[in-house]
């Protein structure tokens, strides 16, 4: 693990101490299957059944260095997969992160990897999508699979001041993208750069 986190640092995908923290405090092993426990220090994605995959360490870390995510921030993250991500998460701002995955074996997938590893995210089954009004309004939403185009119930359940990070683009190839949210109706963008991420598949995906 120690090899791993040195490469995020040495290639600058972690740049900030709460993320570093956050990744020496997650063990990734915790949230691959069995049989691919030998690739879990890899900067690779991994499958996880069902089609989809735990994103690359690096992704992730740049995805949440973007977010800029604080201490008590609350975070809405779309695409449990795993529940990795979400564990990272919940090490940087504590027990505010509610999450959200379609697929209802990954949820509980993800429900025992983060109950494995002590970490109370609140997992929901569903069309993440929509966003999960019930806990609106968030401070930062994150997106880890990839949209035709910014989903407006994103929009409409972040903070002023919130940021959203999400990839936007073709179905596998898009661009990742940091939103926001400068006043209830503007939101002002800044592109991270090409990437690639499985479908986000719903309503207001594809
Ligand atoms: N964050 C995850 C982790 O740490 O393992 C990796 C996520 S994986 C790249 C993308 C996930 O998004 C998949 O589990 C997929 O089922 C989920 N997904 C796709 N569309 C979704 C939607 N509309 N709502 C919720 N989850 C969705």
């Amino acid at each position: 693990m120690r090899n791993l986190i040195d490469h995020l640092i040495g290639y600058k995908y972690i740049k900030f101490e709460s993320v570093k923290k956050a990744f020496e405090n997650v063990d990734r092993k915790l949230f691959v299957p069995e049989s691919l426990q030998d690739g879990a220090y890899s900067d690779h994605p991994l499958p996880i059944g069902f089609g989809q995959t735990i994103s690359a360490p690096s992704m992730i870390a740049i995805m949440l260095e973007a977010l800029d995510l604080k201490k008590g921030d609350k975070v809405l993250e779309i695409g449990t997969g795993s529940g990795y991500n979400a564990a990272l998460i919940s090490e940087i701002v504590g027990e505010n992160v509610f999450s959200i995955e379609r697929i209802p074996e990954l949820a509980e997938f993800a429900k025992n990897n983060l109950k494995k590893a002590g970490y109370k995210v609140k997992v929901f089954i569903g069309d993440g999508t929509l966003g999960y009004e019930g806990e609106a309004p968030y401070d930062k939403i994150i997106v880890t699979a990839a949209a035709p185009k910014i989903p407006e119930p994103l929009i409409k359940q972040l903070k002023i001041g919130g940021k959203l990070c999400i990839p936007v683009g073709e179905r596998f190839f898009c661009d990742l993208i940091v939103a926001e949210k400068t006043s209830a109706e503007k939101i002002r963008k800044k592109n991270y750069g090409g990437c690639a991420f499985v479908p986000l598949i719903g309503k207001e995906g594809w």
